[in-house]
Parts: structure tokens; C-alpha cells; sequence
């Protein structure tokens, strides 16, 4: 193999609003935000750990003073800022033409406007996409989505999460269907999107289970050492197998109990927020022992993959 292979790690900056929001509790309305408690933590294990990362932001948080201090923090240290939608509705792969327009225009408006540079990468929230979203971040000059996440488990997530949420039409669709498990693991060119770099959020090679937060924090509850070892051995497999791993992180990785009320049904929110970075410290030094690990950005513009021929219409 030549050199190392390259890794991403990126942070949504999920609120707790957005959380809520999804979970159908009418709280979300007061706009809670846990980014002031998480966001700190989060700059420090980046940092500790010599990781420059990518960090999607949501518009809606982004026009606010504590959203807006996040971006700024971020990009601050060098992280890059990626576009994470205006209003955060898992429900985005339904949006008119004109309503994704509207929720990429704004929240690049409010990235700009908090000091960071115009995001060339977009990553929609709940691992929603769709053709015609794909095609608008063409136009726009987006270099990449990271929007998908090639797992089976999609359903199962949505059966449990909705078994504590009101019943609705939006709910029924997310986290994505069953066909995602034939979805590419590593970045590739998507169909439409001329240029576009699809990176996806990679699952764990073979089994297709996703390796992030929530999941590993489930095995956590079980033992430490079960969480590192199936985090450790994603990473191995991503290795054996020549994929980049594209790593995801959010605020509730490194939140502890009663730090984000009302996300109690949330798996892992029982795990102190000590034990949590310290899992996130030793996941980003088992990353950097393997690959060189750079934001999502910088992992998509080393695909060499060449742009897809345009079929003939
Ligand atoms: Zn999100």
C-alpha cells in the first residue's frame, strides 16, 4: 500500500432542539441548545488529539448568538464548516426544488455571517438525500455530500426511536430504508450532481452496522472494553479492506446525564460525560494510529475517482 490511507472525522452539531424536534416533543419550540456545554469539550479532544475536522452546522442554530459562536469556535481552529440544513427535518429528501434553495441559501448566509467560509459540503440531517437535493449542490458549486449511511439498520433504529414518538408520515421515513445496505461504503461519484463527491458516513465493513456514537455507546453500557473492541475492529476491517473510514461525531458523544433534558430515551445519555471523551479520545488516537485523518472536505477532494461520463439523454 502506498502511504497511508486517508480517514475523516466530522461533528453535526445537532442541538437538543433538533432532537426534540425529531422525537415529536413540542419543547423543541423554546429552541433549547446544549452546544455551549458540548462544544468546548469537543474543541479540546479535536485538538488534544491533532485532529482537523469538519463540523456541520445548522442554519437555525448558526443565526443564533450560542450557534453562532460555535461555528466561529470551529473555524477558529482551522475546522472546516459544512452545511447542515436550516431547520434540521429528517424529512428534507421530500423538499421541493425551492425549499432546498431555501434551506442550503440561508444557512450558508448565517455561516458566512458567524466568519466562516462559504461550505463547499453539505451533509442532510438524518441521512436524507435526494436527486434533485444532489443536483441543487451541483449548482451551487458544492464539491460533496456526506449524507448517506450504507447500513441495514435503518428500520430497526426507526422501529425504536418511533416506539417513543407521536405517530406521522415523516416519521415512517427515517434513517433511511432497507436498500441502503447496497449503498456504497467508501466516497464515490453519485448518479446526478455533476462533480459531486458522495462520501458516506461508513458503517463497519461485511456487517454494514454503523460504528458511531450511539452504537458504540450501547456496547459501552455493557463494557468499555466491548466498545473499543468493536470500534477498534471497525477500524481494522476499514484497513484491511482499503476503506477510508468517514467517522462521525456528535455534541451527545461527549454529554452526560442531565445535560440534555428531554433526551433521556436517547441510547447512551446515562453514560457519564468523562467516560465519553475519554471513548472519543481513544477512538480519534486508534484513527490516527491507522490512517491520516483529515476533515470531510479534505477526504473528499483526495478521491480520485473520475467524474461519471454523462449517460446519454
Ligand atoms: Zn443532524
Amino acid at each position: 500500500m502506498n502511504g497511508p490511507l486517508t480517514a475523516s472525522v466530522s461533528v453535526d452539531l445537532d442541538n437538543l432542539w433538533a432532537y426534540l424536534k425529531t422525537h415529536g416533543d413540542a419543547d423543541w419550540e423554546r429552541m433549547p441548545s446544549f452546544l455551549p456545554t458540548a462544544v468546548p469539550r469537543l474543541l479540546d479532544v479535536l485538538g488534544e488529539h491533532g485532529v482537523t475536522a469538519t463540523a456541520f452546522a445548522v442554519g437555525a442554530d448558526a443565526v443564533r448568538d450560542d450557534g453562532a459562536a460555535a461555528v466561529a469556535a470551529f473555524a477558529a481552529r482551522g475546522h472546516e464548516i459544512g452545511n447542515h440544513s436550516y431547520h434540521h427535518e429528517p424529512w428534507l429528501h421530500r423538499y421541493s426544488r425551492a425549499e432546498l434553495v431555501d434551506e442550503l441559501t440561508r444557512t450558508e448566509e448565517a455561516v458566512v455571517a458567524a466568519g466562516a467560509p462559504v461550505p463547499v459540503g453539505f451533509r442532510g440531517p438524518g441521512y436524507s438525500v435526494s436527486p434533485t437535493l444532489l443536483e441543487v449542490l451541483a449548482e451551487r458549486g458544492y464539491r460533496y455530500d456526506a449524507s448517506t449511511l450504507p447500513t441495514w439498520i435503518g428500520p430497526i433504529a426507526r422501529a425504536v426511536h418511533n416506539r417513543t414518538a407521536p405517530a406521522s408520515d415523516e416519521r415512517a421515513e427515517l434513517f433511511g430504508g432497507f436498500s441502503r445496505v447496497f449503498a456504497p461504503n467508501t466516497a464515490h461519484r453519485p448518479r446526478v450532481g455533476d462533480g459531486l463527491v458522495e462520501l458516506p458516513v461508513t458503517t463497519m465493513p461485511l456487517l454494514r452496522v454503523p460504528i458511531h456514537g450511539a452504537y458504540a455507546l450501547m456496547l459501552y453500557r455493557i463494557s468499555p472494553r466491548l466498545a473499543r473492541g468493536y470500534v477498534g475492529t471497525a477500524l481494522r476491517l476499514c484497513r484491511a479492506f482499503g476503506v477510508g473510514p468517514s467517522l462521525l461525531v456528535h455534541p451527545t458523544d461527549v454529554l452526560g446525564p442531565g445535560e440534555a433534558p428531554g433526551m433521556e430515551f436517547f441510547p447512551g445519555m446515562d453514560v457519564p460525560a468523562a467516560d465519553k471523551v475519554a471513548l472519543l479520545a481513544w477512538t480519534l488516537a486508534a484513527a490516527r494510529a491507522r490512517f491520516d485523518v483529515v476533515g470531510t472536505g479534505a477526504h473528499a477532494a483526495r478521491v480520485t475517482v473520475p467524474p461519471r461520463l454523462r449517460e446519454n439523454r
